[in-house]
């Protein structure tokens, strides 16, 4: 954490930040999360990994969403703002928070505004095809769930998470069918509520196309921060 993020957490006279990072499929909405999270020393939520986590619960709920994450589907909206509505309430947020992935649509972004309202919402843009060039390559590991990207994060050893030696895997929600669905979702509900928060005049656009460091620089420009070096 920079000298600067420090001082502010200590004295706390600003407002929390509360960002929300969007973008296609593959931009690296994830990665960058958690980059500035390490940054700016706030949470970074994913909205994916915190739908995988309640489902590996043996609750009627995390039963109810592991059937739709199996299918490659999207979670219903009602069930994502519920869950997100309990996770932005806990203690660990109070100084900031980012998320990953949420709003997805018009019914999750009115969820939020009945809680909260985001301060900065970054996008990070990318083409169709390359966001299907990039989800091919896309890998998880199948024990501590750390992620990687065969040509852009790739393993010290090939096909082994670098943390804990387990087998790295695709995502059951990464089949090329999975992917053209949820592209298609973007363009029609998760873009028009961009042009929403773009009224509000909290949206900064990025280039998700640059590598993983440009993009983080140019998100640490935003923030006014020096960059951090996980
Ligand atoms: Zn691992």
């Amino acid at each position: 954490m920079s000298l600067i993020y420090f001082l502010r957490s200590f004295f706390m006279t600003s407002t929390p930040f509360r960002i929300i990072f969007l973008g296609s499929q593959g931009a690296g909405k994830g990665t960058q999360a958690e980059r500035l999270s390490c940054l700016l020393g706030i949470p970074a939520i994913s909205t994916g990994a915190l739908c995988r986590e309640e489902a590996s619960k043996e609750t009627p709920m995390g039963r109810t969403i592991g059937i739709y994450l199996q299918a490659g589907r999207l979670l219903p909206s009602t069930l994502i703002s519920c869950l997100m509505q309990e996770r932005l309430g806990r203690e660990d947020v109070k100084q900031g928070w980012i998320v990953d992935g949420y709003p997805r649509d018009q019914m999750q972004l009115t969820g939020l505004l009945a809680f909260t309202h985001p301060t900065h919402v970054i996008i990070l843009e990318l083409s169709d095809e390359e966001s299907i060039a990039r989800l091919a390559g896309r890998r998880v590991c199948s024990n501590c769930k750390t992620g990687y990207h065969i040509l852009y994060m790739p393993p010290r050893i090939f096909g082994h998470c670098d943390r804990c030696d387990g087998l790295l895997v695709r995502r059951d929600d990464d089949t090329p069918e999975a992917i053209e669905r949820r592209l298609a979702i973007y363009h029609a509900e998760t873009e028009p509520i961009i042009t929403l928060f773009e009224k509000m005049g909290i949206v900064f656009r990025v280039n998700g196309a640059h590598s993983v460091e440009e993009i983080g620089e140019e998100i640490a420009v935003i923030f006014d921060a020096s960059v951090c070096h996980l």
